[in-house]
């Protein structure tokens, strides 16, 4: 495996662009690139924006800068161009109309006119049944002259696969070896979504084909998509990709890493003081371990080592301590001036000192003034206790639900900017039937670890939204909130989120 093969190798990463920028997108993205380079192949960055309402610029530009600020870098890609492009999913539509068009003609895709209502009514009988939900195929009798009536006369469809209806659909992946899925688990996927624009299975296997993409290494949340990959490539008469499902990353009480319970922004790493290099190392150090066991490595000597044999299934935890370890390593190999220039770029630097003014200048008698403000935003707060919290006369519960109900509704925010926050905490305060006063109180102690500080939506924007988000969590574990009450949050939080949207 580790000799460089015969046909060019080439792989890809294809992170939807739909928030920040996720440390499991740059970890697949490392062991792509880092797989390409060791076989002398061409690595592709390839933007998945099929979903036209969650899918932003904003978010696409992140991806790609914190790509390049760990120092991935790609040989084709929406930005640098190359023969297989556009790079960029919403702009091929046409290439998937036309081979949709080759699926419908072939009698391996059709029309499918159910209307939601039908469908959730499908579902909920099948789910009474104790039956996996899955489309029964009631359009799958529909001529095409029909179907093309229907169309013309204006109904609303979508274009589902084909599945047997019976039978195993075998596959290698690289590092597990063969894989049996029985079709009846698999869904006839819809391919071609009511606006148009087509999903993710049939863009990935159009996309990969066209690209050339010799190996699809990507993580195992995938795995049970295969069948349905394997099913376009039979119909489309193609030879798959290798397959090679890389562990994900978890937390470290083992469920999959998630932002609900850890930062997984690349942008909380650059901004809490994380060097590019030694996340990208940490990365490196996910599911895999060098042949000298070292734990210092670059990516340049991850490809030159690098071996798919080496992989380990065992879910990697991502772990914070053990990154700052490793940090630590690094900050302090640094040269003196080295060092003071890190520190300049982090945040010493005209454009930050420059937010903070605004934030301070009225308030400051004294240029010393200034540090003891701002300690909070730039470098971490203090930590909390049980009795910060009860000072505020707020029971317990009410700033429990506080910060809850704020957390939960910050995580579902896409536009982190003063306004939008200032209206959500807005919202949650009358809806908690408190004043807003109060219902600040708690999240200011959150997030400066202090009761009087600068204006707490400013500071906020000037964090960024992971560290708020982790400030907040944080908080809630050192108020501790039983399972039960947990559960009573959620509910409560769902009321408001339920009334937030009628
Ligand atoms: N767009 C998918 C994602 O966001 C890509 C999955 C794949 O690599 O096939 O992860």
């Amino acid at each position: 495996m580790s000799e460089p093969q015969s046909t060019p190798v080439r792989t890809r990463v294809a992170p939807s662009p739909t928030g920040d920028p996720h440390v499991g997108t740059a970890y697949i993205a490392l062991f792509n690139w880092a797989f390409a380079k060791r076989h002398g192949g061409q690595f592709v960055l390839r933007l998945e924006d099929t979903d036209q309402a969650r899918s932003s610029a904003a978010s696409e530009r992140m991806i790609q800068e914190s790509l390049r600020w760990v120092g991935i870098d790609w040989d084709e890609g929406p930005d640098v161009g190359g023969p297989h492009g556009p790079y960029r999913q919403s702009e091929r539509l046409s290439i998937y109309a036309e081979h949709v068009q080759t699926l419908l003609d072939g009698g391996h895709a059709f029309h499918c006119f159910c209307t939601p209502e039908r469908l959730d009514a499908m579902r909920a009988e099948q789910r009474a049944a104790g039956e996996t939900t899955r489309y029964d195929g009631h359009c799958l009798g529909i001529s095409a002259e029909e179907a093309t009536r229907r169309i013309e006369a204006g109904g609303a469809h979508v274009v589902r696969m084909r599945v047997p209806e019976e039978g195993v659909c075998r596959f290698e992946d690289v590092l597990r070896g063969e894989i049996e899925i029985p079709y009846s688990q698999i869904d006839m996927q819809v391919l071609v979504k009511g606006d148009g624009f087509p999903t993710y299975h049939l863009a990935v296997v159009v996309d990969d084909h066209l690209m050339g993409i010799t190996h699809v290494l990507r993580g195992e949340e995938w795995i049970n998509s295969v069948p349905k990959h394997v099913l376009l490539h039979e119909y489309f008469g193609w030879t798959m990709p290798q397959q090679v499902h890389l562990p994900l990353l978890r937390n470290k009480d083992q469920s999959k890493l998630s932002k609900r319970k850890n930062p997984t922004s690349i942008n909380y790493f650059r901004d809490i003081g994380i060097l590019p290099e030694a996340l990208v190392n940490y990365l490196g150090l996910m599911g895999w371990s060098m042949p000298d066991e070292r734990e210092i490595f670059t990516p340049q000597e991850l490809s030159e080592a690098m071996d798919l044999a080496r992989i380990s299934l065992g879910g990697p935890i991502f772990d914070l301590d053990k990154l700052s370890w490793l940090n630590g390593q690094y900050l302090r190999a640094l040269s003196r001036e080295e060092f003071a220039a890190r520190v300049v770029q982090w945040m010493l630097n005209d454009e930050r000192v420059g937010q903070l003014v605004p934030l301070v200048q009225e308030r400051t008698e004294k240029l010393s003034d200034l540090a003891p403000q701002v300690d909070y935003l730039i470098g971490e707060r203090r930590s909390l206790s049980q009795e910060d919290f009860e000072a505020l006369k707020i029971d317990g519960e009410t700033c429990a639900r506080i910060l809850d109900h704020t957390l939960r509704a910050l995580d579902e925010l896409r536009e982190w900017e003063r306004d939008a926050i200032f209206s959500t905490c807005q919202q949650l305060s009358e809806f908690l039937e408190l004043k807003l006063r109060d219902y600040l109180k708690p999240l200011f102690l959150a997030v400066s670890g202090k009761h009087v500080s600068l204006p707490l939506f400013d500071s906020m924007v000037f964090l960024g939204s992971d560290v708020t988000r982790m400030r907040i969590r944080d908080a809630l574990n050192v108020i501790g909130v039983s399972k039960k009450a947990a559960k009573r949050l959620e509910k409560n939080y769902a009321a408001f989120a339920a009334r937030a949207t009628s």
